[in-house]
């Protein structure tokens, strides 16, 4: 027996060193960074980008079999190993959503059962742990192996490169680099697949506005990487120290506008920052999904890496593309853990695979049409709180921070669901009871239902909304549960 205290270096563990932990020309090939992107995977024909789809999902699937939380599923729902062929058979796969994963986690603690690996794997292969959601008990964790970590950061550098990010740029990413994976995703495209130059500048409550804006003005710094509401903040701060954001060098502004339906958001920041805004969408769990090129018609979808489909609200079941139904995403990069025919229940809608102005063919996806788990019946009429934004956004009344509550009224029969939007005044001095009533009678032409309006005074709301914080902003509040 050896002292455990001096243990005999043949016995010591390896180290899964990160860099001997991928085969770094076999990812390039496999999931092209820019500009290899642009001249092979991202543009194939509807015919070849299928057959590197179905490769993909056929392994993927395969994969998904020896992990507990598909396996489980898979036999519920009637189906054996071998009955998925192709992507064909894909409609045969049950959905599932964040609240499942929820459940994944409560029956496993503390990683769940969707997850190929467990704690004795841990040491093998480098991971990382990050998360989303959580605004009761733990959050959602997702673990990240190499290929995951990697091929997020090569989404968002194909991104970055088709609206015009070039080696040696300096780029300010106003996110902190925490549990979520927004900061991380940039960081990643920017330092290991563009040459661009990343300053991790963290959220307002890491580094000041003010002084994001110093440093952006000290180092020059030509691209940003943030959230649409913190690009409105830095304007908002700009404006009060009397700096004019067009003289910085800035050439575009990489951001999430959410369901910025008719511009309203994207032409204000464009206003201000003088430059085009590019919009985005991700999730947490399969990375940057699509992404604007300097066309700004809808969003390309990095097809190689992620298979989206779009399903009815209330059944679903497979819809065409052209209709508006909740996105369900299928990663075709992810084996830690996979995430196969995953409801995101964002509304969307897809366009067919064609060649863009911009040299790319794939398939593309729409703005966030809104979230389908936060919508609200009043009186028959299906109602999203974000439907509420540009109405709210584009008064200059407003701080553009807002809240919808919804909450039961009255008893037995005669028991309604109400729905009352609070919105902050933008100083004191606005006329509460006249912005109530403009608010009151726009909102019901775009709703098309009454809603009660509540005004309520600057910064109130954000312990809710979290606003100018991290993660999506939240815009219901839901007292029916
Ligand atoms: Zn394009």
């Amino acid at each position: 027996m050896t002292d455990p205290g001096r243990a005999n270096p043949a016995d010591e563990p390896d180290i899964p060193y990160y860099w001997q932990s991928v085969d770094w020309p076999k990812l390039m090939a496999d999931y092209p960074p820019p500009p290899h992107f642009a001249r092979t995977t991202g543009r194939l024909s509807a015919e070849a980008l299928r057959e590197l789809q179905n490769k993909r999902f056929l392994a993927r699937v395969g994969e998904a079999w020896a992990v507990p939380f598909y396996r489980d599923r898979w036999h519920a729902a009637g189906l054996q190993p071998g009955d998925i062929r192709s992507l064909d058979d894909i409609d045969r796969i049950p959905i599932f959503n964040s609240d499942d994963l929820k459940e994944a986690i409560a029956v496993a603690p503390p990683f769940g059962n969707h997850h190929p690996i467990g704690r004795a794997d841990f040491g093998r292969v480098p991971l990382k742990i990050q998360t989303s959601g959580g605004t009761t008990g733990l959050p959602r964790i997702t673990l990240f192996d190499p290929i995951a970590w990697e091929v997020q950061g090569i989404q968002v550098a194909r991104a970055l490169y088709a609206q015009g990010a070039r080696p040696g740029d300096i780029i300010q990413i106003p996110y902190t680099n925490s549990l979520a994976n927004a900061a991380w995703c940039a960081y990643t495209a920017a330092h290991h697949w563009l040459g661009c130059v990343a300053a991790t500048t963290g959220s307002g409550l890491v580094t000041p506005t003010e002084r994001q804006i110093d440093y952006a003005r000290a180092w020059g710094t030509n691209l940003w990487f943030a959230r649409g509401e913190y690009l409105g903040r830095i304007a908002e701060v700009a404006a009060e120290i009397g700096f004019d954001l067009r003289e910085l060098p800035t050439k575009f502004l990489h951001s999430y506008l959410g369901p910025d339906v008719d511009g309203v958001v994207r032409k204000r920041l464009e206003a201000a920052w003088g430059v085009p805004v590019y919009d985005n969408y991700g999730s947490h769990e399969v990375g940057l999904i699509a992404w604007e090129c300097q066309a700004c018609e809808h969003k390309h979808i990095s097809e190689d890496t992620v298979f989206c489909q779009l399903v009815g609200v209330d059944d679903g079941l497979a819809l065409p593309e052209g209709d508006v139904g909740n996105l369900v995403v299928t990663s075709l990069h992810r084996s830690v853990p996979p995430f196969i025919r995953y409801n995101l229940r964002d509304l969307m809608t897809l366009f067919p695979h064609a060649t863009c102005s911009c040299g790319l063919a794939t398939r593309k996806l729409s703005t966030f049409l809104g979230r389908s788990d936060e919508m609200v019946k009043l009186r028959g009429t299906n109602v999203y709180p974000l439907a509420c934004q540009t109405t709210i956004v584009s008064d200059s009344r407003t701080t553009g921070d807002f809240l919808c509550v919804a909450a039961y009224r009255g008893e037995g029969l005669g028991r309604r669901e109400n729905l009352t939007v609070r919105i902050e005044r933008r100083s004191a001095e606005i006329d509460g009871a006249i912005l109530a009533e403009d608010m009151r009678r726009a909102l019901h032409r775009d709703l098309g239902a009454k809603v009660d309006v509540e005004i309520v005074e600057a910064g109130t709301l954000a312990p809710i909304t979290r606003m100018g914080g991290e993660g999506k902003v939240r815009r219901l509040l839901d007292l029916r549960k």
